[in-house]
């Protein structure tokens, strides 16, 4: 008789785990214990918490950060026959809102740093039909918005922060969120806070305030009643309990930046004594708040390199992901708008090479030691010729 000796498998290591504690489980109890459940106190102290995050006066919380952007464009007066300029490294919604009013994507390529939208290159696309620039925080980086911002001007473009990614960060003194005319934020769970879904449309100017607050509302106005409608809008309304769970996060932020700061120093030091790797890029100016961590492969690697060092992670219990695919080469975007390979070579390079670690503010160190351990075995293995 054989005696099967099991091993237990190791312990899993998600790529992202929201940090929800007692005072967000309580805070939630508190609303479903009372009669208001939408529209209620709730939401009018999260929409001005948040305000004073971003350092902006108007905030229109929502049910997510896509319907955020959306109603950004929409307030904008964006539509059919504009052209809006955009970077094809990001999550597919800061290119798809463009779409939702009709409009045209323009991509343009991204610094390799900062990996947001390289302004050098963004003049050369400005035509008489451009309207708008919604620049990206990728991974928490504030992207370059003293030249956004001179461009925007000078060519009398609106600017759009898509700051899902970028709460409780810092650039050159400011708030991200609040760094163009209109910003958003995003709270799904793998978000630096969550509400469970919900997001937020953040901005100084009165008109678009007030035509976003519409928008979310079935498009009534804020005098008329319930059954008014004064233009075409959405449900995009944020419910109470969301935002009672996104006040408690919202009041642990500084804790919760500081946590994954300390989590992206240790993977930057255990990281050092591995050459095949590049470790994120924070400018001087700048004060990061870590949405992922994501390290680049050295240049002689290749998209299929990457791959199967994901998949040899994922195959030992070690989440991880190719963030971002470029959004130019999805599917839906390559059939509708005919792009190809080639276009944007830095973003396509960045992306090729791209491994997003795990990443959250509890991580333990010994869980980070065994993925960094991993992913050099993993690289050891792509080195050697034909997988010996
Ligand atoms: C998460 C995210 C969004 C969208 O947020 P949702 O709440 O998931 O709709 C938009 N842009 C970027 C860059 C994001 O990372």
């Amino acid at each position: 008789m054989t005696i099967a000796v099991v091993k237990a498998p190791p312990k899993s290591i998600p790529l992202a785990r929201p940090d929800i504690t007692r005072l967000e489980r309580d805070a939630v109890m508190r609303v479903l214990s009372g009669p208001i459940l939408s529209l209620g106190p709730e939401l009018d102290a999260f929409e001005s918490e948040l305000a004073e995050c971003a350092g902006v006066t108007h905030v229109v919380a929502a049910n997510s950060g896509t319907s955020a952007l959306h109603m950004i464009m929409v307030a904008l007066g964006i539509g059919p026959g504009d052209e809006v300029i955009t970077t094809p490294f990001s999550f597919i919604a800061s290119a798809n809102c463009i779409l939702f009013v009709g409009a045209t994507p323009v991509f343009v390529d991204i610094d390799p740093l900062t990996l947001s939208i390289n302004p050098a290159k963004i003049e050369e696309r400005i035509t008489l039909r451009t309207r708008a620039i919604v620049a990206v925080d990728v991974f928490g980086h504030p992207a370059h918005w003293r030249a956004l911002r001179e461009i925007a001007w000078k060519h009398g473009l609106a600017l759009v922060e898509d700051s899902a990614e970028s709460i409780g960060s810092m650039y050159r003194g400011e708030r991200a969120g609040g760094l163009a005319d209109a910003g958003i934020f995003a709270f799904y769970p793998n978000k630096q806070i969550t509400t469970g879904e919900g997001g937020a449309v953040l901005t100084d100017d009165d008109e678009i305030a007030d035509k976003a607050r519409s928008l979310r509302n079935q498009g009534r106005g804020t005098d008329g009643g319930w059954l008014s409608h004064q233009m075409l809008g959405y449900n995009f309304r944020i419910s109470d309990i969301n935002c009672a769970l996104g006040r408690a996060q919202l009041s642990r932020l500084d804790e919760i930046v500081v946590a994954r700061a300390s989590v992206a120093e240790t993977y930057n030091r255990l990281l050092v004594d591995v050459p095949e790797v590049r470790t994120p890029y924070v400018a001087s100016d700048v004060r990061m708040s870590w949405f992922v961590y994501v390290i680049q492969l050295a240049p002689e690697f290749d998209r299929e390199d990457r791959d199967q060092i994901l998949e040899y992670l994922r195959d030992r219990g070690i989440g991880c992901s190719n963030y971002f695919p470029c959004i130019h080469l999805e599917p839906f975007y390559r059939t509708n708008f005919e792009y190809g390979p080639g276009e944007f070579p830095v973003a396509e390079a960045v992306s090729d090479r791209s491994i997003a670690l795990p990443f959250y503010g509890r991580l333990e160190l010994d869980d980070a030691e065994r993925v960094v351990e991993t992913l050099q075995q993993a690289i050891a293995q792509v080195r050697a010729p034909d997988g010996a």
